[in-house]
């Protein structure tokens, strides 16, 4: 069997780390051509003496130069690019057949649209893009023939529990609905009062899965729930009204889907990313993922309707969802400012919402026929929504 060619973008981060420990496991199988990253050279040039891939791509100029250093110090031929453009260009290389897309937020939209135009396998783990992009995205990955696996375990779970030959028709199907779990995230059970005073450690601190830092506070906000509806609407063709929530905080079952006959089909495991990641870059067969087995004995899996009142976010995105055009990519953006100022200690939990609430109500209602028209709309929500923490801080 040929190897499958990889490029790995966002290969620093917890599902590129994720990526490459499965990799790893079946020597032959895969071949990595290039693996990117922002700015940890450390991670960067240990991944480049373990993988060798051809090109290794950081966000930074400075990044860049360091890494370059570093392996010519070390005898490690790997050819080292920076910026941007770069990342294009190792997600749409001829000798790559499979892109797993693992950058956090909008700033991975670029490089994963052009591995959908250029026909690429797709491994998506960047559930950001869809959310911006949908329709543009899934139009791309139609029209060139790419492929498309979802690594989110909830649309992972789904893919699994939905016949192969599912097209998006539900009714063809006998699908009646999709229930995507949700842990609950860290403040499940806290009142609304704590929740307000809540710390950035405290929404880090996830009781199920190892993450990054913003999708791990988009799990205490529920906001991480809200994007894979979003996420969901597009890969499976789902109306808002056929996706449902359940909170089952245990996650052992990742995503099920009902049938029009009363089945319910579920996919389950322990929870732990190498699952879905290994089912993907496998797919269509399984391999091995080095997941420990589940241990069901003894164990008590319970469910429980989301309290949008407490976690505003997730209505916001059903919200977005329906006033659709430009509103999930302003969602998005609101969402990864306000994040990312939470996370620096500038901005309290609450106003990652409120800061929600007010982009929708500036900006929603604009044209998002092309990419150019979502990249404005990012861009002028970052705007919008810097100024208004500001002015609420004030
Ligand atoms: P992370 O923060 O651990 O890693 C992010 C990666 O993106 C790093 O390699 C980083 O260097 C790179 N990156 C960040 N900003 C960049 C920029 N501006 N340009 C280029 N590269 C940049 O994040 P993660 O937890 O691995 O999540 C990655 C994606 O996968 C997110 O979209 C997340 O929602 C999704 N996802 C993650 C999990 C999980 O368990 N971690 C589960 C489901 C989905
Ligand atoms: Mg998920």
């Amino acid at each position: 069997m040929r190897p499958r060619v990889l490029t790995v973008l966002g290969a620093t981060g917890t599902i590129g780390v994720n990526t490459l420990d499965v990799v790893a496991r079946h020597p032959g199988r895969f071949e990595v051509f290039a693996l990117t990253g922002a700015t940890q050279v450390d991670r960067m040039a240990e991944q480049c003496r373990v993988h060798r891939p051809r090109v290794a791509v950081m966000n930074e100029p400075a990044a860049a130069a360091a890494l370059r250093d570093r392996l010519a110090e070390e005898g490690i031929a790997v050819e080292v690019r920076a910026g941007a453009g770069a990342l294009t260009e190792v997600a749409t290389a001829p000798e790559v057949d499979t892109v797993m897309a693992a950058i956090v937020g909008a700033a991975g939209l670029p490089a994963t649209l052009a591995a959908a135009r250029a026909g690429k396998r797709i491994l998506l783990a960047n559930k950001e893009t869809l959310v911006v992009s949908g329709q543009l995205f899934m139009d791309a990955v139609a029209a060139s023939g790419a492929e498309l696996l979802p690594i989110d375990s909830e649309h992972n779970a789904i893919f699994q529990s939905l016949p192969r030959d599912f097209r998006g028709d539900f009714q063809a199907a006998g699908v009646k609905a999709l229930w995507l779990t949700a842990s609950g995230g860290p403040f499940r059970t806290l009142s609304a009062e704590a929740i307000a005073q809540a710390t950035p450690e405290q929404a880090v601190a996830h009781p199920n899965w190892v993450m990054g830092k913003k999708i791990s506070v988009d799990s205490a906000s529920l906001m991480n729930k809200g994007l894979e509806v979003i996420e969901a609407r597009w890969l499976f063709n789902a109306r808002p009204e056929q996706i449902k929530v359940v909170v089952h905080p245990q996650s052992i079952v990742h995503s099920m889907v009902e049938y029009a006959d009363g089945s319910v089909i579920a996919q389950m495991g322990t929870p732990d990313m190498r699952t879905p990641i290994a089912y993907a870059l496998g797919f269509p067969e399984r391999i091995a993922a080095g997941v420990p087995a589940l241990e069901l004995m003894g164990r008590q899996l319970t469910f429980e309707a989301p309290d949008m009142a407490r976690f505003p976010c997730l209505k916001l995105a059903f919200d977005a969802l329906a006033a659709g055009g430009n509103a999930a990519a302003v969602l998005n953006a609101a969402n990864e400012v306000a994040v990312a100022r939470f996370l620096d200690g500038a901005a309290s939990f609450n106003a990652i919402a409120d800061s929600i609430a007010h982009a929708l109500d500036r900006l929603a209602g604009g044209m998002a026929a092309t990419l150019d028209d979502l990249l404005e709309a990012d861009r002028q929500t970052r705007r919008v929504t810097g100024d208004y923490l500001e002015a609420i801080r004030a």
